[in-house]
């Protein structure tokens, strides 16, 4: 929050001004500009400002060092970023017993968000599938509907705090007036007390509960995605809606095809004779065979595209290429009559050039 507004010219007083005169200007000020009582745009902006004006006016050491140096405030120089909106709240507590505390005491909360790991097949991921798991979260009480109170009767208000939740105290001091909130310890904040507690979740409300879901994964799920199933988590308090569940993915591997984001690799051994003459020659695809045409003087390592028989693209049209590596098999032993033929082919074939490293 670097700002480059006079810190006097802020709190409206004159650079000579006593701790007395900085001080009652704050109140003033901030007291008008407290969120809680000022909607206007503005007003929080306004209000941190202050807040921050008079962190450094109200501090001897920050004040001098501001005198000396002027308006060079910086964000880092007092470490105002690290003054969340909660902490101006407490400054405004110690002058005044805001309301900061309190507004935010009961608000609904949203459940706690859980976590779910699903092993797919490769197939499963590949082409989608219908996956039931289960899962063990905190549900609201279903005897009490979440109320904790045993049914037929009602959760009664606190007699400690009257059923505002706090307790106010009012201390005279040499600034003034405070009035110090506390949360009421009775009922915890609550406002209410239970007088007979639900039997089945013993007054809390809330009980864990094992349920089987099923999630819908759509084709072309990969290791190591994530997917979100909203409120399937633990159940919100004070009315909050329920946590998501995210699920991770591992997905095993297959016995011959390896992929690659959408594609799929296969390895196919081809000999000697179908490399040098071509062939016509059936591969298993993830829909079944499909024939690939070996042309003749085929190479070791040479690669095939069969299109649109990968995987179907999760976050596109259409799928990947299985893609197909050729692996020119070398006999390891042979019979006397291939071995006669293989030396009669070799008279015929010309010696394989050997590249010569040039001097130089
Ligand atoms: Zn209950
Ligand atoms: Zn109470």
């Amino acid at each position: 929050m670097p700002n480059n507004r006079d810190y006097y010219e802020i709190l409206g007083v004159p650079r000579n001004a006593s701790d007395e005169e900085i001080k009652r200007a704050f109140r003033k000020l901030a007291f008008k500009y407290h969120p809680d009582h000022n909607n206007e745009s503005g007003a929080e902006e306004k209000f941190k400002e202050l807040n921050e004006a008079y962190e450094v006016l109200s501090d001897a050491r920050k004040r001098a060092s501001y005198d000396r140096y002027g308006n060079v405030a910086t964000a880092d120089w007092f470490g105002f970023e690290d003054v969340g909106f909660g902490g101006l709240g407490d400054i405004f507590d110690a002058f005044f017993g805001g309301t900061t505390a309190r507004a935010q005491r009961r608000s609904p909360k949203k459940g706690t968000d859980l976590r779910a790991n699903l092993t797919l097949s490769f197939e499963e991921a590949v082409f989608g599938t219908d996956k039931q798991f289960e899962v063990s979260r905190i549900e609201n009480c279903s005897a009490c509907q979440g109320l904790g109170s045993q049914p037929g009767t009602n959760p009664q208000k606190c007699p400690n705090c009257n059923g505002n939740g706090e307790i106010r105290r009012t201390q005279q001091s040499l600034f003034g007036r405070f009035v110090h909130t506390a949360t009421c310890p009775h009922c915890k904040g609550e406002g209410t007390v239970i007088n007979n507690p639900c039997r089945k979740c013993k007054g809390s409300g809330k009980e864990r509960i094992k349920r089987k879901l099923t999630v819908t994964i759509p084709p072309g799920i990969d290791e190591g995605h994530q997917m979100r199933l909203g409120n399937e988590g633990d159940a919100g308090i004070y009315g909050g809606s329920p946590g998501d569940i995210y699920i991770n993915f591992s997905v095993k591997p297959h016995k011959f095809f390896v992929r690659k984001d959408s594609d799929i690799f296969y390895e196919l051994p081809i000999n000697f004779a179908q490399a040098a003459l071509g062939d016509d020659l059936e591969v298993p695809t993830l829909e079944g065979k499909a024939t690939l045409k070996i042309p003749p003087g085929t190479q070791n390592g040479k690669v095939f595209h069969l299109k649109g028989k990968g995987i179907p693209r999760l976050h596109g049209r259409g799928k990947g290429d299985q893609i197909v590596i050729i692996n020119v098999i070398t006999p390891q032993s042979m019979d006397a009559n291939q071995r006669r033929l293989f030396e009669e082919l070799a008279k015929t074939l010309p010696a394989a050039k050997t590249p010569e490293v040039e001097d130089g």
